[in-house]
């Protein structure tokens, strides 16, 4: 691996990206850097954002620019107005040491004249948003014939956007001998078209394979019918309490009525779509980037110009017509190195779209189930403890309170404080979920499947004296019958007597004594394998009616019981499920 100055960067600017933390050149940096630093090279690099493009080309095109002569020397494209500001204020940062050195933004909604102001003064580099370079180039404003270096940053989103035009007639007024450079993260044919047009013999630079997915992202699908969507979406939103993370809708009436449903329903969420003034999208773009709104709902063109993308979820509310929308979407998340998620909530008809974008992604989504009422407020609970646990308390300013809050509150033993504390932020939860029917997961093929297989194992009767049980997780799940044997022991403390077992593709059946039966029922209920809930009930008899109890959260009585087995098993082993819940992750 070269260093930044073996591949040619000179001091100040060396000095610049050291003070910014950039210690070895990143590999689409080792790549670009050398041709643009030459003459006549043109390059085409497929690469995501995150992988230090604006650098590849940022620090080249700075070292190429002759300071004396007073004329755009680079000309930057790119799709949006906060893309703009955030490309130009990186190449500030780099060229802090270059004294002198012009840098000008140039994008729509703001004041043409200072930008026509700021150009007859002398900038040696355009950051541009199509549209509005075109309009400085029809007023005769912007000199586009020293300039040395182009690069279209994120072309593929330029042209969905609708800039084919405008990036075709400003590449025929720039001068043939330059370099170009094309960054994209997908290759679509028009953009093979502008390639062919106006580069000779780009090279091809792949950073990670074409169209790949981010390794770091998990590929969830919950199939729902369409009245089920957004119950499904709140089900999901609720079973990560510390989500931070875009709900991307396709369009911009849906994008509206679910924000204002989420806000409705006591959500920390907003809109961000083009219906919005600049202002309005400003003020919801920072409120995002500052984590002080929790969830935004956008579209995926509004999406485009926000510079966040450590998101712990990306959840699609309908698959986007376009897979490298998708790609796109959920590059957002799984970034430096921390896993990320990304949700599809989908109607059936889907189905094929998910297998498609799974193929050339290169990835195989994992068929979702959403959690249940039960899990989900466990989930919240605990989340809550936890904040109880961590939250920073100003010792100093609530001191001359204390003494009259410790006396109004004497008559309460500790365990009833902490139940009305909990009761306080929970009870929302509590009383949304106790009643809450659970919302079916469709899915045609399988459920033909599921039939028939619990059809066929009606045949199978439990052997004397063992219960039979249905388990919703199978051999593609990675379930051997070690593994479910391990999974009852963890779950279940004692012994417990293991009969037959019957592993299926996406659930299994297994059969335990008799006598451990509603005790391994219910405490297999209780746990979850990697954010997937267990669901053990009992197997469909002959007549295909379950035998015993129904398996559904009723509320409060059923909380106060796990409530205190959970306690019970912190106290006996501290995080004692942790270890198992690990090891399945790991399959
Ligand atoms: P980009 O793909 O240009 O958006 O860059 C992604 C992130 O990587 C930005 O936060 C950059 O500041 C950072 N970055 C770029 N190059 C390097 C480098 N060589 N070393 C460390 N960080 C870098």
């Amino acid at each position: 691996m070269k260093t930044f100055e073996e591949l040619g960067i000179a001091a100040p600017l060396l000095q610049a990206i050291r003070e910014m933390g950039y210690e070895v050149p990143m590999p689409v940096q080792e790549e670009v850097i050398p041709l643009l630093l030459g003459n006549d090279n043109d390059v085409i690099a497929l690469a995501q954002t995150g992988t230090g493009k604006t650098a590849a080309y940022g620090l080249p095109v700075l070292q190429n620019i002759n300071q004396q002569q007073q004329q755009p020397q680079a000309l930057i494209l790119c799709p949006t107005r906060e893309l703009c500001l955030q490309i130009a204020g990186d190449l500030n940062d780099y060229s802090k040491y270059m004294d002198g050195l012009k840098i000008l933004p140039v994008y729509g909604g703001s004041s043409i004249d200072s930008q026509i102001k700021t150009l007859k003064k002398g900038v040696h580099v355009v950051v541009a948003t199509p549209g509005r370079l075109i309009d400085l180039m029809e007023r005769k404003t912007v000199n586009l014939n020293d300039i040395k270096n182009v690069i279209l940053d994120e072309a593929d989103e330029m042209l969905n956007m609708g800039f084919t035009d405008s990036i075709n007639a400003i590449l025929a007024q720039v001068p043939p001998a330059r370099n170009m450079l094309l960054f994209s993260a997908t290759m679509p044919q028009e953009i093979a078209r502008i390639t062919k047009k106006y580069m000779r013999e780009p090279r091809e630079i792949v950073i990670g394979r074409k169209n790949e997915g981010n390794e770091n992202i998990r590929h969830i699908y919950y199939m729902v019918h369409a009245k089920d969507k957004y119950l499904a979406l709140k089900r999901i939103v609720d079973f990560y309490p510390n989500v931070y993370g875009i709900i991307f809708c396709r369009t911009r009436k849906e994008t509206q009525e679910i924000a204002d449903k989420l806000i409705q329903d006591g959500y920390n969420a907003d809109s961000l779509h083009g219906e919005l003034s600049q202002m309005q999208r400003d003020y919801v773009m920072q409120k995002f980037r500052l984590r002080n709104l929790q969830l935004l709902v956008a579209t995926d063109v509004a999406a485009r110009g926000l510079d966040v993308d450590d998101l712990t979820h990306v959840i699609h509310y309908g698959l986007p017509d376009e897979t490298e929308s998708y790609t796109h979407r959920s590059g957002r998340t799984g970034r430096a190195g921390k896993t990320g998620i990304s949700i599809a909530i989908c109607h059936i008809r889907e189905k094929g779209k998910i297998r498609e974008i799974g193929k050339i992604i290169s990835k195989t989504f994992e068929k979702g189930t959403l959690p249940t009422g039960k899990a989900i407020c466990e989930k919240q609970l605990f989340n809550l403890v936890d904040q109880i646990e961590k939250v920073k308390v100003n010792e100093a300013e609530i001191a001359s309170l204390m003494p009259s809050v410790l006396r109004k509150l004497e008559w309460l033993e500790k365990e009833d404080i902490i139940k009305r504390l909990i009761s306080l932020e929970f009870n929302r939860m509590l009383d949304y979920y106790r009643d809450a029917d659970e919302i079916a997961i469709v899915d045609e093929s399988s459920r033909q499947e599921d039939r028939k297989e619990r059809g066929n194992h009606r045949s199978f009767k439990a052997e004397d004296g063992y219960k039979r049980f249905f388990i919703n997780f199978g051999k593609n799940d990675g379930m051997f019958p070690n593994q479910l044997i391990e999974l009852i022991n963890r779950c279940v403390p004692g012994k417990v007597q293991i009969g037959k077992i019957d592993l299926r593709e996406s659930f299994s059946f297994f059969e335990v004594d008799k006598k451990e039966a509603q005790r391994v029922m219910e405490r297999m209920n209780s746990y979850e394998v990697d954010g997937r809930v267990i669901s053990v009930e009992p197997a469909q008899d002959k007549n295909g009616e379950k035998s015993g109890e129904k398996n559904r959260f009723n509320g409060g009585g059923t909380w106060k019981k796990r409530d205190s087995e959970r306690g019970s098993n912190r106290r006996s082993g501290g995080k004692n499920d942790k270890p198992w819940r690990k090891r399945m992750e790991r399959r």
